[in-house]
């Protein structure tokens, strides 16, 4: 099975399009938060209206977490668990022998997932080349989530993450568990991504 995961999108409409035009290189989908940005132009119902919409239309299996950015500030904060065809905040699923699992920012209960192949969750665990800025070196990670896969309490093959924009690097192995984060970048066409392949 082949996954294709981003992050972090913050509203730009260019990658939700360039997204949509992926849905036929890939089995799944999964995009790891921060879907709003209240700097933009449009306002937050808008841009929820319009992200809704977006996804109502998807066709493949899509996985979605939330993140910092998609609850800050709202009163409809379970707006990404109103979207009827995917799989929002603590969704578990099974596609093809494969669990997913989707990991919300706020109360969270991480071993709810420990049986799930892949795991979204907005922040990478701390410590790690993904959760690491590349410039400052400031730690952006979840110690705790660094605690459980350290420990092998957590042990999915593969983490999806984001939050930090630019990690030092786009993985990073604990154990036997690979995390990504892919970072974001505004300025680019295309959303930085990986492609991760599963069985
Ligand atoms: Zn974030």
């Amino acid at each position: 099975m082949r996954i294709l995961h981003t992050t972090d999108l913050h509203f730009n409409k260019k990658f939700f399009k360039w997204i949509d035009n992926q849905q036929t290189n890939f089995d799944i989908f999964c995009i790891t938060g921060d879907f709003l940005e209240s700097s933009k132009d449009e306002s937050l119902f808008d841009q929820i209206n319009w992200i809704s919409k977006w996804m109502r239309s998807f066709k493949k299996p899509l996985f979605v977490c939330s993140g910092n950015h998609d609850i800050e500030e709202l009163t409809n904060e379970d707006w990404l668990n109103k979207i009827p065809n995917i799989y929002s905040d603590n969704s578990i699923k099974k596609i093809n022998g494969v669990t997913f699992g989707c990991i919300p920012y706020i109360a969270l209960d991480f071993l709810n997932f420990n049986k799930c192949d892949v795991i979204l969750n907005h922040l990478p665990p701390s410590n790690t080349k993904t959760s690491i800025h590349n410039k400052d070196n400031s730690d952006w990670g979840d110690k705790e989530l660094s605690k459980l896969l350290n420990k092998n309490i957590l042990k999915p093959k593969a983490l999806l993450c984001g939050h930090l924009h630019h990690p030092i690097e786009k993985q990073h192995i604990i154990n036997n568990t690979i995390i990504y984060n892919c970072g974001s970048n505004k300025n680019l066409d295309i959303p930085n991504h990986s492609i991760i392949d599963i069985t």
